[in-house]
């Protein structure tokens, strides 16, 4: 496929925007980048895909996310609002998790794989959990994504939290997805092993988890002192914070995706750095359960890898992306904080960092050898859009809704805001038809547990 007459930002190692530019396309990867005209000549038969002088950009990256939070939408929270962080999990993720069955998994992550395609979110790093159906419960999110098109990265997140049962139950679900992906590879799918949090696993799930993914050859995805609960917890049981602890357990690493580090202080950073090991940063999220602000800037200076995620937020990327832009403005009182190239980097550079530890070619950039996740958008700038000033143009002028076409791996998943991989309008439905069901069995849970 050739698409013809975009305006096309490559990023990547010499970013350019390529006016009235071509990309051709074979397979599931770019194979050339240039202006259309010389494209054109060069590929006189290939077919055309005109962006009629639309922005391309790569898709979006989601370096965290869980597909399965989605019915919390419009969801009543029975009781007095949560007062802390440790309260919200307790009050809503603990119970809705635990009441989801078959078809409320099946369309949870649904309805996030909609979204993430309206959006131009085409790679997402999930971190799932459904405590009463684990056994082939990322099978059911498999299915789903399968259908959907896009890029995805699963696990399931082991916690002690719901006994020993449960905790062995999240492991054999890690291993069990993960071998299955092995003897039948799928280009789009990829597995890590997901563990809850520090301060829901006991050493020994630990230990276990650790010896399990090593011989998976898989890293971890897990929540790192997102609440400084978590750090308070590790002192407590531990004489250790909660970087430190992790890494004399075998869970920091090159291949290790840790969501949050809102409390890490300098020496676990300078562990996250040492070992290579990948951050998350959700600043929609880290200020709706008002946990604090990361040290995104100290670990980004220390060397760490810190990319984007959205935490079960919409999957609009540049929504979290201008949220990061202002959050850390606001938290420092100093508008040098967190500058647009710096959340760009973020959000592209770092996240496509993070995506390479489960996809060989390159993702988040526009160049040949790199996958065709593309997608085009009716942003059309009233000023001169460079490669230097890209970040502010995209910070203060682009959003989701500007996204008209999704392509993944050259599929196209949406064209001029139809969705074509999935049924919309039916999944919604679907949703809106059992939502009622999962509330009940949510507010059961609450009212049982008071
Ligand atoms: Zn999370």
């Amino acid at each position: 496929m050739l698409i013809t007459h975009g305006r096309i930002a490559t990023f990547g190692q010499n970013p350019q925007v390529i006016e009235d530019g071509a990309i051709c396309i074979a397979g599931d990867q770019i194979i050339a980048v240039g202006p259309t005209a010389e494209l054109k000549a060069r590929y006189p038969e290939t077919e055309q895909l005109d962006a009629d002088g639309q922005l391309v950009l790569p898709g979006s990256i989601c370096a965290h996310t869980h597909f399965y939070g989605a019915f919390a939408r419009g969801l009543a929270i029975p009781g007095a609002p949560a007062r802390n962080f440790v309260e919200i999990l307790q009050k809503l993720w603990w119970r809705l998790d635990r009441a989801l069955d078959e078809e409320s998994i099946r369309l949870s992550a649904l309805v996030c794989l909609v979204d993430a395609i309206r959006n131009g979110t085409t790679t997402l790093i999930d971190h799932h959990a459904s405590p009463g159906l684990i056994d082939g419960s990322l099978d059911i999110c498999a299915e789903a994504i399968a259908h959907s098109g896009l890029r995805v990265c699963e696990c399931y997140e082991v916690t002690d939290r719901n006994g020993l049962e449960g905790a062995q139950a999240g492991i054999a679900e890690n291993t069990r997805f993960a071998r299955q992906l092995a003897a039948r590879p799928n280009p789009l799918l990829a597995a890590a092993f997901g563990l809850h949090a520090s301060f829901t696993i006991g050493p020994e799930t630990l230990e276990r988890c650790v010896a399990e993914a090593q011989s998976l050859g898989l890293g971890f995805h897990v929540h790192v002192a997102e609440d400084n609960a978590d750090e308070l917890d590790s002192e407590t049981k531990y004489g250790q914070r909660v970087g430190e602890h992790l890494s004399a357990k075998g869970v920091l690493g090159e291949k290790t995706l840790s969501a949050h580090c809102v409390h890490v202080n300098q020496h676990e950073i300078d562990l996250l750095a040492k070992t290579n090991t990948k951050v998350s940063h959700q600043p929609r999220s880290n200020m709706n359960n008002a946990v604090g602000t990361a040290p995104v800037q100290k670990m980004l200076d220390s060397g760490v890898c810190v990319g984007l995620g959205n935490d079960g937020f919409s999957n609009n990327m540049y929504s979290e992306m201008k949220a990061a832009y202002l959050a850390h403005k606001s938290a420092a009182r100093d508008p040098r904080a967190m500058p647009g190239d710096t959340v760009l980097r973020l959000a592209y550079e770092n996240n496509a960092r993070i995506a390479a530890l489960f996809w060989p070619r390159p993702l988040g950039e526009i160049a040949p050898g790199a996958y065709a996740d593309l997608v085009f958008l009716d942003y059309f700038p009233y000023t001169p859009l460079t490669a230097g000033n890209l970040p502010w143009q995209i910070i203060f002028g682009v959003d989701g809704t500007h996204v008209t076409t999704t392509m993944v791996g050259g599929r196209v998943l949406m064209r001029d805001r139809v969705v074509l991989a999935l049924d919309e309008e039916r999944i919604a439905a679907q949703a809106r038809a059992i939502a009622p069901q999962v509330w009940q069995r949510f507010e059961a849970i609450s009212l049982r547990e008071g």
